[in-house]
Formats: structure tokens, C-alpha cells, sequence
């Protein structure tokens, strides 16, 4: 153990801090992996040199999951195809979050500097359904779009280990704040992991390792319909202004920060997802810059 916060075959798992870090699983067997190479840098530089890691492999292109990616040059890099865009290109990455041109001059400094952001092209693209095999250990990769459109999430069956990656079990409930993130796939996504046979799951931030329960999937997704029914309920009451709606917090309670990330932000883009949603239904309207139900 040691090195490791919990240990199942030839599968660790190392819990890194906040962000901008997440935690690792290292898969140490005849390929030994890192898959998101963000938790505790000295641990990761230790176990590298006394054994390369052969692979990188990033479940989806956020800078809290590639934060030490570039101490590895010689690893190959594997993420999935429709994330890959961001790994080569700080412009896209930065892209992903709408910012201003004053914030994304900000962000672009951040990333280089704080999040150690290297161009790179992977070596390797992953697709839904994919084995990755690292020697008696196998894992499965599963696309889970939504959070980001290339998100991973793997499976290793014959260690019963699920990797939730950043459908992360969290209380405040699921991320899909960028311009690409998509609410129908987030519950779809989690509806599919919800299905999938596992003892443990381990996820990207917080307490990390959980015993599996499909319940505690689906308690995260329900926080969709929440926020949801929030909302409606915001709108019951007469008419408002996007920046009314974002002020009433509904995601995140309260107005909150996280390292450098102002959270309003995303408060806004989730709820701009809720009514873009609830708008296609046909069940909120928009006039004069004002939303209101429909009917
Ligand atoms: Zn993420
Ligand atoms: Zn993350």
C-alpha cells in the first residue's frame, strides 16, 4: 500500500487535493499507467522513475486532469477522440469555458503556468467500447458525454473497480457548464453507468472510493431534475432576467469560488443549459431578454 490511498489487483489509487488537481489511478502492471496524472506530483515523479509509465490516459480535456501530464513526455497519451482537440491546442481548451477575451488572456496565463499546459498531440484515440490492455489487467472504455463531449469513464471487470472519472458523486450534483457539455447526455451517461455491474467505484474528486450502489448514480442524476424543478418554480413566480436566475444560486447554493474559477460563472452557463432544455420542451418562454413559462 504506501504510496497508495486504496489497492485492488494491480490498480492504486492516489487521492490528489483540489483543483486544479484530481486523483490517479495507476495501473501498475506489465504497461504501467497513470490515468489522470493530477493528484501528488511526487508521488507520480517516484513512481516513475523507479519504473516509466508507459501511458497517460486523460478520461476528458479539463486542466484538473492533465496537470502533470507534461512531467511524462516519453508516455504515450491516450484520450478520446472528441476531446482531443484541447490536448493540441490551449485555444480550444480555453474555448471550452465562453470566457471574454479579458478572461481567456487571464485563463491562457493560468494554464501555462499554474497547470503546466504543453501542447501534445495523443498518441492514441479512444473510442466507446475500446479495451485497453495494460497485461492481466483490462479495462473498458465507456464515452460518457456530457460533462465534456469526450469524456471517459473506464471499467475494469475483473477487479469489479468502476472509474467514474468527474461524475463524481459530488453533493452539489453534475458539471455541465461548458459550451459543449449537454444535459440530455449527462443523464444519459449516468443512466448507462447506473447499469453497469461494479463493486467499487472510484471517482475523480472527493472521497473517491466508494463501495457501488446504483443508487448513489442516480442520486447525483436526480440533482438534474432538481435544479430543474428550481427553476420552473423560479419562474412560477413571474418572469426573470438571466442574471435573476443565476443570482438565485440554485446550483451551488450560494456564490462560491473554486481556486481560481469563479463558480458563478458556471451557475450561469448550467442554468443557460436548463432553459436552452426547457425552451426545445416547450415549456419556458424568452421575451425581451426575460424567461417565463409557457401557457
Ligand atoms: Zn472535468
Ligand atoms: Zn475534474
Amino acid at each position: 500500500m504506501g504510496m497508495f490511498d486504496f489497492f485492488r489487483g494491480r490498480i492504486g489509487f492516489i487521492r490528489g487535493g483540489k483543483y486544479p488537481h484530481c486523483h490517479t489511478v495507476v495501473v501498475d502492471d506489465d504497461m504501467r499507467a497513470f490515468i489522470d496524472a493530477s493528484s501528488d506530483r511526487d508521488k507520480l515523479l517516484a513512481l516513475d522513475g523507479e519504473r516509466e509509465a508507459d501511458i497517460i490516459l486523460t478520461s476528458h480535456a479539463h486542466e484538473d486532469h492533465m496537470l502533470y501530464n507534461s512531467l511524462f513526455p516519453r508516455a504515450q497519451l491516450f484520450v478520446h477522440a472528441l476531446d482531443e482537440l484541447p490536448f493540441r491546442d490551449i485555444r480550444a481548451l480555453n474555448a471550452q469555458y465562453g470566457l471574454s477575451p479579458e478572461e481567456e488572456l487571464f485563463w491562457e496565463d493560468f494554464l501555462v503556468k499554474e497547470c503546466n499546459y504543453v501542447p501534445r498531440r495523443p498518441d492514441r484515440l479512444l473510442a466507446d467500447g475500446n479495451t485497453v490492455d495494460f497485461g492481466r489487467t483490462q479495462a473498458r472504455v465507456i464515452h460518457t458525454p456530457g460533462h465534456t463531449p469526450g469524456h471517459c469513464c473506464l471499467h475494469f471487470p475483473n477487479e469489479g473497480l468502476l472509474y467514474l472519472a468527474d461524475y463524481d458523486l459530488a453533493r452539489s450534483g453534475p458539471y455541465y457548464a461548458d459550451v459543449c457539455s449537454s444535459i440530455e447526455d449527462t443523464l444519459r451517461s449516468l443512466d448507462l453507468l447506473a447499469a453497469i455491474d461494479a463493486d467499487t467505484f472510484l471517482t475523480a474528486h472527493g472521497e473517491g472510493v466508494y463501495s457501488a450502489s446504483p443508487d448513489l448514480i442516480r442520486a447525483y442524476r436526480d440533482t438534474i431534475y432538481q435544479r430543474e424543478e428550481r427553476l420552473l418554480d423560479l419562474l412560477a413566480d413571474g418572469a426573470r432576467t438571466m442574471d435573476e436566475i443565476a443570482a438565485a444560486c440554485i446550483v451551488y447554493g450560494r456564490p462560491r469560488t473554486m481556486g481560481a474559477w469563479d463558480l458563478s460563472l458556471s451557475e450561469r452557463m448550467m442554468m443557460k443549459k436548463h432553459l436552452e432544455l426547457l425552451m426545445g420542451q416547450g415549456k419556458v418562454t424568452s421575451e425581451d431578454g426575460r424567461f417565463s413559462l409557457a401557457g
